[in-house]
């Protein structure tokens, strides 16, 4: 049985990009799927300490994270389902420590994700910071993982995991690792001709991200749905005058387009149909303005519904589960390394 499997970090609180480009093509192929593939849905908690954090906060953070998936719509009774924390799966550290070893140092360095974010946090560049890609391998390798449904960004991280994964196959000479699909065939598995990138409502030549310090850049999953429907009729646009859906000219505006279609889950087509040659953009922001601030609304109201059980019931037996794949997959690894017989 094949692998789907996704991880959104839960240090910061999510924004409607990570929902839209991560959870919801994971919670699609998981309905799709739900009987010829493990669907894998991990919190990597120790990926949220690469840059400084507020350690007092992780723990519950961590714990919102996984209602957050619950909440998306994950059928948490499916048995092909399984939610962990990477943290709790020590397996992962120790593999990651083993692929360093087989990752050429100027191969990790061209990561351009360390390369924005040691920028931003250039007073404390960690190893850590360094290493994330390489911890973000041994995730997919452990469980031979084949479809990783990821935003645009993490594309790079993917070729890095493929690389070192077809490096060590060759070594060793062994299908020691299933190789994850390459970009082109992750997006047609998630039903998309290309990588989700929902922009930043100031800047909409850039990612929204959830460790942005402006808030009016981003729509958190547990913004005020008042206050959010404000950042949507004050996004940036543009001077052009008329609706098209132009990401290269016209990125404000293509961004909220694409908002409202996925939110709803539109097609794009139908949306572009409705406002394109429009000239006030105040109609398009309002419309989108009312999906976001009722999406908000309905789903912050289904993460209040899961308690604190629910969410230890799930991780028991998910954890259970990623143990016992993981430690088998890094037996087979330590046997090849030459550290077990
Ligand atoms: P991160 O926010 O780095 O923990 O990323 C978690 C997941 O969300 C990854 O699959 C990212 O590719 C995805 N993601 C993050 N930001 C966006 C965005 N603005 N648009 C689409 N996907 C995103």
């Amino acid at each position: 049985m094949k692998t789907i499997l996704t991880g959104v970090r839960a240090n910061e609180e999510p924004t409607i990009g990570n929902f839209l480009g991560a959870y919801m093509p994971m919670i699609n192929l998981a309905h799709k799927h739900a009987t010829d593939c493990n669907i894998n849905m991990f919190v990597p908690d120790l990926h949220s300490f690469t840059t400084p954090i507020d350690h007092s906060k992780l723990y519950a953070q961590v714990i919102k994270g996984i209602k957050y998936y619950m909440a998306a719509g994950l059928d948490t009774d499916n048995p092909n389902v399984h939610i962990y924390r990477q943290s709790h799966v020590p397996a992962h550290s120790e593999l990651a420590w083993i692929l360093d070893c087989f990752t050429p140092f100027g191969e990790a360095s061209r990561m351009t994700q360390f390369k924005e974010k040691s920028e931003e946090h250039h007073d404390a560049i960690t190893v850590g910071l360094f290493n994330y890609p390489i911890l973000m391998a041994a995730d997919i390798l452990l469980y031979d993982a084949e479809y990783i449904p990821l935003g645009e960004d993490q594309f790079q991280h993917l070729e890095l995991t493929r690389n070192i994964a077809m490096r060590m196959n060759n070594k060793f000479e062994t299908e020691l690792f299933t190789i994850p699909a390459p970009e082109k065939e992750q997006v047609a598995f998630m039903g998309l001709d290309k990588g989700l990138r929902i922009r930043s409502l100031t800047e909409p030549t850039k990612k929204m991200s959830k460790s942005s310090n402006n808030e009016k850049s981003k729509i958190s999953l547990n913004d005020d749905p008042a206050e959010a429907k404000k950042k949507i009729m004050s996004a940036t646009t543009d001077s052009e005058g008329v609706i098209h859906f132009d990401m290269q000219k016209q990125p404000g505006v293509s961004n909220l387009l694409m908002i409202e279609a996925l939110i709803n889950n539109k097609p794009l087509e139908e949306v572009i149909a409705q406002f394109d040659g429009q000239t006030r953009y105040g109609d398009l922001k309002k419309q989108v303005a009312e999906s976001v601030s009722n999406f908000l609304t309905s789903f912050q109201a289904k993460v209040a519904s899961i308690s604190d059980e629910d969410v230890e019931n799930v991780l028991e037996k998910g954890e259970a589960y990623a143990n016992e794949v993981a430690n088998k997959k890094l037996y087979e690894i330590q046997k090849q390394v030459g550290v077990r017989k």
